[in-house]
């Protein structure tokens, strides 16, 4: 608290991010879903043939090229993508641009009660007013949830974090037809991930009110560069570029931008590693799983296991932690049973089964 604050600052929750080790610290970091694969090589390539003398100059305020590499991945115009300086700045200018303060409506944004932690700041922050809606006891979303209810918004993260669980795209429509008048974000962070999974992406054009938002950050081994993206109708974007030119017109730097772009032309690479992910979470999931884990199908680079009853949650994390092995516990009902484990490479992956056998065996024996 300080009194040179504005009361919204002293009052607001900042979102927690998963614990970053100090550097130089040897960890093996489970617990903020990063890529554990480097980013595609054309990235390198980019940046030795970058001509510095550019970054005298400011960047293309739309990110012109990123928006032309994204409308050729997913089959839309490039004025369909708006970018941002990570998928939490994107998220952030929807709810400035998309829902209503609460000051002007008796209407909420709809979230569902256990998603991605940035929601409910973000809803604080705008003076948005959100209502959560409770998940299945099974971590699913139901769809009928969203439907007839009054709302001035949704967002919902699909696949979900932290359950990893992920709606079929007959869903998404079904909640799309039934809230025609407000704007759908459908957060998809970690869509790369999911087996067989239809983007919603596939439906712009098709519906005016849906936003997909996504980030590099995740299946493209990239956090460190900060990039996001939209895709929505062009009345959408421009609105988000409206938010934007009031705040911050250059949120993605030369080499951002030119990185992201290579980044997203290389198919092969994109594919490979997002393959190689999903392969370490299938043999991982059956491991845990016969160490007496439960855990829903995922359709993320991370799993949400439950350990046996002979060791819980909250103990898994902290014996882990000591041992050098971070993943991420989160002390909220619903969720306090599980663990969220980001899928490394088969190296760290085999050092968590390892650990977490050593642990399983302890309490067996005490
Ligand atoms: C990681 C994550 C983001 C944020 O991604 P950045 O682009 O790194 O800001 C957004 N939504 C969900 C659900 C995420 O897990």
């Amino acid at each position: 608290m300080s009194s040179f604050w504005n009361s919204k600052i002293n009052e607001i929750e900042p979102y927690t991010a998963g614990e970053q080790p100090k550097d130089g610290q040897k960890v093996i970091k489970l617990n903020t879903n990063e890529n554990p694969y480097p980013p595609s090589p054309r990235c390198k390539e980019a940046l030795l043939d970058f001509d510095m003398s550019t970054l005298r100059l400011y960047p293309n305020t739309d990110s012109k090229a990123v928006c032309e590499a994204v409308a050729k991945v997913d089959n839309v115009k490039p004025e369909n993508v708006f970018v941002g300086n990570g998928s939490d700045e994107v998220l952030a200018l929807c709810w400035q641009t998309f829902f209503e303060k609460k000051e002007n409506t008796g209407k909420s944004v709809l979230i569902p009660d256990i998603s991605y932690s940035f929601y409910p700041v973000y809803s604080d922050f705008y003076d948005v007013r959100a209502e959560k809606v409770a998940i299945k006891e099974d971590l699913t979303i139901d769809p009928d949830d969203f439907t007839g209810r009054e709302n001035c918004g949704i967002a919902i993260a699909n696949p979900n974090a932290p359950t990893s669980i992920c709606m079929p795209i007959e869903s998404i429509r079904k909640i799309l037809d039934n809230n025609k008048e407000s704007v759908v974000i459908i957060d998809e962070a970690y869509a790369a991930f999911a087996e067989g999974y239809t983007s919603a992406a596939t439906l712009i054009g098709e519906y005016r009110n849906l936003v997909v938002v996504r980030t590099m950050s995740k299946s493209y081994g990239l956090a460190g560069l900060r990039l996001g993206y939209a895709i929505a109708d062009e009345e959408l974007i421009e609105g988000l570029k409206r938010a934007r030119d009031s705040f911050n017109s250059y949120p993605a730097d030369r080499l951002a931008q030119t990185l992201a772009a290579a980044a997203l032309s290389d198919r092969e690479y994109f594919e490979k590693t997002r393959k190689a992910v999903m392969d370490t979470r299938k043999r991982v999931m059956q491991e845990l799983r016969d160490m007496g884990f439960t855990m829903p199908e995922s359709g993320a680079n991370f799993i949400f296991a439950k350990p046996p009853v002979s060791i819980t949650a909250e103990t898994l994390y902290k014996n882990l932690k000591a041992k050098g092995i971070l993943v991420r516990y989160f002390n909220k009902p619903l969720i306090r049973e599980s663990l969220r484990i980001t899928i490394g490479t088969d190296e760290e992956m085999d050092e968590l089964v390892k650990a977490v056998r050593e642990e399983i065996r302890n309490v067996q024996e005490s």
